[in-house]
């Protein structure tokens, strides 16, 4: 039982998920929430990006779960403990970030990540997907230069730094520096005298461009997989352009689950099918139909689970290859049963143990119980306890 739960919360998880769901749900929050895309909520992009730190880390998730943020506060491991939301980001996605290459690498561009929500159909079959892109390209008609070559002259609003400096004043005697790129030139430093300018781009040097890229999402690719196309980022004079990153976003599946190269599906028996033999049909990803025979005499218990070699997920670059269908079985028990027949279901049943009720045994009730509800009372009853033999109690009574 955990003692928090803000950190699962704030990624929207359930204690106990896999680490598979951890990492996704952080990815989808971190591209949502990133700075670039979503400027107002840098508090919201360093909370994602603490409870996954936390969370991610098998030493600190149990420190967290064992005793919540106050935990980790007292072992060191919170507050100024956490890493740049930042680095988080570029440790995840590797490399640059959503708009990354700044600092390695000067003469590139930033690298624009998309995600492509993908079915668990498409990747089990593979599919061509086109995806529209707006990006920005060296205008063709002056050739990223803006005008014509002799119009170019420093720009007189920042005098060439590409940075204007604004004071502003916040109270009788205090005054504030606001340094911003300047508008006049975009921070270039430069800039092309208005008739001169070129009437494509109207001296910006780069024009918006409607891009289609067609991206080949190969058998078995998997959720978070990177699919990159080089230099497909928007160009810039002087520079390289950056890449195109896209990153695959499996979709829930009604039936499927995936582990690996495996799929997971319970499949739901009534309790005479368990006992008797039944047959059921499962259709596969790619619209076939398997059929699954248990005969007479063969018994399925609730929580087994069988396996059905080679109708899992394609292997990625491997496609002939396939994981495995894993089955849970769950099994539906009758509510009640007519009494009239109980003898012979007895008959066909294996025996019941003989019980010697001693002499002077108290007859007792079974009463029904719901295990949710019963949750929830102890995690009050967890907090009460921990009220009554804390040290603020201890105290209380001294005085
Ligand atoms: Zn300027
Ligand atoms: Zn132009």
């Amino acid at each position: 039982m955990v003692k928090e739960t803000t950190y699962y919360d704030i990624l929207g998880v359930k204690p106990g998920c896999s680490n598979d769901d951890l990492k996704k749900a952080y990815r989808k929050l971190a591209l949502k929430y990133h700075p670039d895309k979503n400027p107002d909520e840098g508090e919201k992009f360093k909370q994602i990006s603490q409870a996954y730190e936390v969370l991610s880390n098998p030493d600190k998730k149990r420190i967290y779960d064992q005793g919540g943020e106050q935990a980790l506060k007292e072992g060191g491991m919170g507050g100024a403990g956490f890493s740049s939301p930042m680095d988080i980001f570029e440790m995840f996605f590797g490399g640059g970030g959503m708009h990354g290459g700044d600092g390695r690498r000067k003469r590139k561009g930033q690298d624009v990540i998309h995600q492509l929500s993908v079915s668990l159909e498409e990747l089990y079959k593979g599919t061509v997907r086109k995806l529209a892109l707006q990006k920005n390209v060296i205008c063709d008609k002056c050739d990223g230069i803006g005008g014509k070559k002799e119009a170019v002259e420093k720009c007189p609003v920042c005098n060439g730094s590409g940075v204007q400096v604004q004071i502003q004043q916040l109270a009788p005697g205090m005054l504030q520096q606001l340094r911003s790129t300047c508008n006049e030139c975009r921070g270039q430093g430069e800039r092309i005298k208005a008739k001169d300018r070129c009437k494509q781009c109207n001296g910006r040097k780069t024009c918006r461009d409607r891009k289609i890229l067609e991206v080949h999402v190969d058998k078995g690719m998997q959720d978070g997989q990177k699919i990159v196309f080089g230099n497909e980022g928007d160009q810039e004079p002087d520079r390289d352009p950056g890449d195109i990153i896209i990153l695959l976003d499996e979709k829930d599946h009604e039936v499927f689950k995936r582990s690996g190269n495996d799929l997971v599906m319970r499949m739901s028996l009534e309790l005479v099918e368990a006992l008797c033999g039944f047959q059921k049909v499962i259709q596969t990803l790619d619209q076939r139909d398997l059929v699954v025979t248990s005969l007479p005499g063969q018994v399925v218990k609730h929580g087994d689970v069988k396996c059905i070699p080679g109708e899992g997920m394609p292997v990625w670059k491997d496609p002939f290859t396939k994981g495995r269908l894993v089955i849970q079985f769950v099994i539906k028990f009758p509510d009640k049963i007519d009494p009239e027949f109980i003898p012979n279901l007895e008959a066909c049943l294996p025996p019941r143990e003989e019980v010697i009720v001693p002499d002077g045994a108290e007859e007792v009730n079974l009463v029904d119980l719901d295990p949710e509800q019963e949750g929830r009372r102890r995690d009050t009853r967890q907090a009460y306890d921990e009220d009554e033999g804390g040290p603020s109690r201890v105290q209380c009574t001294t005085h």
